[in-house]
């Protein structure tokens, strides 16, 4: 075989792209990956959840800090604070261990990483059109060329005044005010950010509700303690104008009963949603079937162009919006790998895609939402249990949210679980094996949940959805 010759040629190494490569390479496959980026680990490492992540946890210490006397901790004389070169050099300093970890698990798995932008060129080929430039033939080509931040029509980003998520991430001071457009995660964990490093937020969102996407009941939990953390809550209200001066932004903003206020900002943070990334890729031109951008696949993953599959946030799959999130499109990745090497593979079932918001309090829910479980036609039964009355929240000083579990009364399945409060992004994980094994209430129920822990939450609930919760 050339040296330039692969069984699987990997266009893209983000979540999706690169534990695709290192699955087909545990499978015996030859592979390599084109990314044209200086670091592996695409938006999750570099741009997106690592950077967020880490940056939320900074907000936390300085919450904790913060509350020192409550906590009987004597800091003499002074008034806690942040300081953001300290912050963006830690926070760096994490992306660069994970990145490197991934280069090196490509050195085990012997993976060759070609460093340039790729472009499909038909009949198996990929150029490699710029940095270490070349020809490669493939077996399969996957490609996982991810997302990009995109505004909306009449807003420019200028990406000082501004701003996307990639920008937001290394702001080097803490803006005075900060206007956010779009209250979907990345904008309400920003929000959480930039109001506990001393920001005056204002988020703004088009839908009646923040985090629109999740159960009713935790938008309402959400706007709540975003309103007492001092964060401007305007539902329900559109964005018309942006102005980006030297000093800072002019805003005009339409509420439902079409009354326009005027706001000014140091920062707009534009976080509406993210676009595919084909742009250059010539997919069209080999022929891929594709809409608004996105590449289409099967449930499978495949195109339609043989020998070519697609993964995560580049796709679509026809029906429901497909989840951008990391660990769907890792999922993906590992999916399609497995059916390269000729294993048997079944669909992924995205009624089971977690969905963890960092928020503050934090959120996690999985599957049908009440609204939801109605309008499928369920007999719907309810239990909710406010993490409140837990001792290990009281412990931890995080007493705000609860968990609601959305139930099947006939058959008494678990439906959905959804979480607002403190773990809330780790708790989940019980409830999407609940959803995946079909769990019922009395399951859950059975289930012995330690003490004291913040999982009582979802025993309670339980409990609760059988209208006999034991502490409330
Ligand atoms: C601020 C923010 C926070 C987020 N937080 C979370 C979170 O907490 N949890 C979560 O699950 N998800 C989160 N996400 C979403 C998550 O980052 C994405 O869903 C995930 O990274 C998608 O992976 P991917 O492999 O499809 O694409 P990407 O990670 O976008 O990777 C695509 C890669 O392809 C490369 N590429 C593109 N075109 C070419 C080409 N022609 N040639 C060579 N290389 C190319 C790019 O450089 C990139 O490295 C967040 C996103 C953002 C923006």
């Amino acid at each position: 075989m050339p040296s330039n010759s692969y069984d699987v040629v990997v266009i893209g190494a983000g979540t999706g792209g690169y534990v695709a490569a290192i699955r087909a390479a545990q499978l015996g496959k030859t592979v390599a990956v084109v990314e044209k980026q200086k670091a592996l680990g695409g938006t999750c490492l570099i741009w997106g959840c690592i950077p967020t992540k880490a940056l939320l946890e900074h907000a936390h210490a300085l919450k904790v800090v913060q509350s020192a006397k409550e906590w009987g901790i004597v800091i003499p004389d002074a008034t806690p604070a942040i300081n953001m070169t300290q912050v963006h050099a830690r926070k760096d300093k994490i992306i660069t261990g994970i990145t490197k970890g991934v280069e090196f698990l490509f050195r085990k798995n012997k993976i060759t990483w070609i460093k340039g932008t790729a472009q499909l060129a038909g009949g198996g080929r990929v150029h490699v059109v710029d940095g270490e430039k070349q020809t490669l033939d493939a077996k399969e080509i996957v490609v996982a060329t991810g997302s990009a931040p995109r505004s909306v029509p009449g807003i420019e980003i200028d990406h000082t005044r501004i701003i996307t998520s990639d920008e937001a991430i290394h702001l080097p001071e803490v803006p005075k005010s900060l206007v956010i457009m779009g209250s979907g995660a990345v904008g309400v964990e920003f929000a959480s950010i930039f109001r506990r490093f001393g920001s005056d937020v204002t988020i703004i969102e088009l839908l009646p509700r923040l985090v629109p996407v999740e159960d009713e009941a935790v938008s309402a939990e959400l706007e709540k303690s975003f309103r007492k953390q001092g964060i401007t809550c305007l539902t329900g209200t559109r964005v018309t104008k942006a102005t980006a001066g030297s000093k800072g932004v002019e805003l005009e903003a339409q509420s439902g009963d079409r009354k326009t206020q005027k706001l000014a900002a140091d920062v707009l943070l534009v976080a509406t949603g993210r676009g595919p990334v084909t742009a250059g890729l010539n997919a069209e031109s080999v022929g891929i079937a594709m809409d608004r951008g996105y590449i289409k696949v099967d449930a499978l993953y495949r195109t339609s162009i043989p020998h070519i599959s697609a993964v995560g946030d580049v796709i679509t799959l026809g029906q429901d919006a497909h989840p951008q999130l990391a660990h769907v499109s890792s999922m993906e990745g590992i999916l399609v790998a497995e059916r390269l090497a000729g294993q048997e593979v079944r669909p992924l079932n995205y009624q089971h895609v977690p969905g963890c918001t960092y928020c503050d309090p934090e959120i996690g829910s999985v599957g049908l939402t009440e609204a939801e479980a109605r309008r499928c036609g369920y007999d719907v039964r309810i239990g909710s249990f406010p993490f409140g009355v837990l001792g290990r929240a009281k412990m931890a000083g995080e007493t705000e949210g609860f968990v609601k579990i959305v139930a099947d009364r006939k058959y008494d399945e678990v439906l959905g679980v959804h979480m607002i409060g403190p773990r809330s992004t780790e708790l989940v994980a019980e409830a999407v094996l609940a959803l995946r094994l079909e769990c019922t209430v009395e399951e859950l129920i059975k289930t012995i949940h330690a003490h004291p822990t913040f999982s009582e939450a979802v025993g309670e609930a339980a409990h609760a959805t059988h209208g006999a919760a034991i502490h409330a």
